[in-house]
């Protein structure tokens, strides 16, 4: 099917970008990789009146590691994020992740921001934002707002991005000292969305024990569903962990719900099985073991 017709705006600045955006309000749509969005338009599940592709836009495609954590520019496609290596020693969690989304093809075109304002329960980069405790900063002719990953993912498909609003960067920040991370997923097939994943950080204290550890599950519910684990895992090594109790504590937080590809049930189990693999490596990566 062939899309249906909308006016199409490449602005060559992020002042023309913000101006055109404004003007369109709520039939304004910002394309970036265009690989959720030109799908949605050509199943006409999406009818912007306008689409504005900023990828003409200059300082968009940023990726700034420092030790605080990393920023992402609205432009930085996955694969520049995959392959950064500052970025992968400030949040290892992000190539963890990204190698996980979709296939290379699409890596190359789609963008992690244009990922976190789409929005969807099954992806990655919700969750990685989500587990981190992470922001998205969204500008418009009012100025800017940085909005926290708790406040930013409203529903399925629904982000706090508002109409006029352009998400510039997201900022993913970096752990403590002695910390690790993981992401486990079950697909049908390698690049598809996830039946079910979860991405966990564990932070390990002066005595090698669990200090504090978080699960962030996908599929499971209409945003990422963060979980702190801590009390079920710690304060104790890896090893003596009662890691059943903490797979059964994780499936009592998550809610699933059924479909083609998998049962409610399945689901719930296997998100408990993947929590628990996704905790036990980031302990080992904490414990200099490998990430
Ligand atoms: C076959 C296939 C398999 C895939 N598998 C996965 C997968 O396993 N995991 C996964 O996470 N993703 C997957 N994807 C989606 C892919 O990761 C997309 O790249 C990503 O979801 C959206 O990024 P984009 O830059 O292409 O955004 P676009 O398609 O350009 O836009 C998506 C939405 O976000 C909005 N948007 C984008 N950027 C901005 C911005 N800066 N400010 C405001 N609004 C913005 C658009 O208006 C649109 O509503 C898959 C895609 C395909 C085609």
């Amino acid at each position: 099917m062939k899309p249906p017709p909308f006016d199409y705006r490449r602005p060559a600045t992020l002042g023309e970008a913000l101006d055109v955006l404004a003007e369109a309000g709520p039939g304004g749509k910002v394309l970036a990789g265009g690989q959720s969005l030109i799908p949605l338009l050509n199943m006409r599940l999406a009818a912007p009146a306008r689409v504005v592709d900023v990828n003409r836009v200059p300082g968009l495609d940023g990726i700034e590691a420092g030790p605080s954590g990393v920023r992402v520019g609205a432009l930085a496609r996955h694969a520049a994020v995959e392959r950064s290596p500052g970025a992968a020693a400030a949040q290892p969690l992000l190539r963890q992740a990204l190698r996980l989304v979709a296939h290379p093809v699409i890596r190359n075109r789609g963008t992690v921001v244009g990922s976190l304002v789409h929005a969807d329960p099954a992806a990655e980069m919700p969750a990685v934002l989500a587990l981190l405790g992470g922001s998205v900063r969204l500008a418009s002719l009012d100025g800017e707002r940085e909005v926290p990953a708790a406040e930013f993912f409203t529903g399925p498909m629904e982000s706090a991005a508002r109409p006029g609003e352009l998400a510039v960067s997201a900022f993913f920040p970096a752990l403590p000292a002695r910390s690790g991370t993981a992401f486990h997923e079950v697909a049908r097939r390698h690049g598809d969305y996830a039946v079910a994943g979860v991405a966990a950080a564990v932070t390990l204290d002066d005595d090698l024990r669990i200090s504090a550890a978080r699960v962030a599950c996908v599929s499971v519910g209409p945003v990422p569903v963060v979980a702190d684990v801590t009390a079920a895992c710690g304060p104790r090594p890896a090893a003596s962990v009662d890691w059943d109790a903490v797979a059964a504590a994780v499936r009592d937080l998550v809610e699933p719900e059924g479909d083609i590809h998998a049962t409610a049930d399945y689901r719930r189990h296997l998100t408990g099985v993947l929590a628990v693999r996704a905790l036990r490596d980031a302990a080992a990566a904490a414990h200099g073991e490998g990430s």
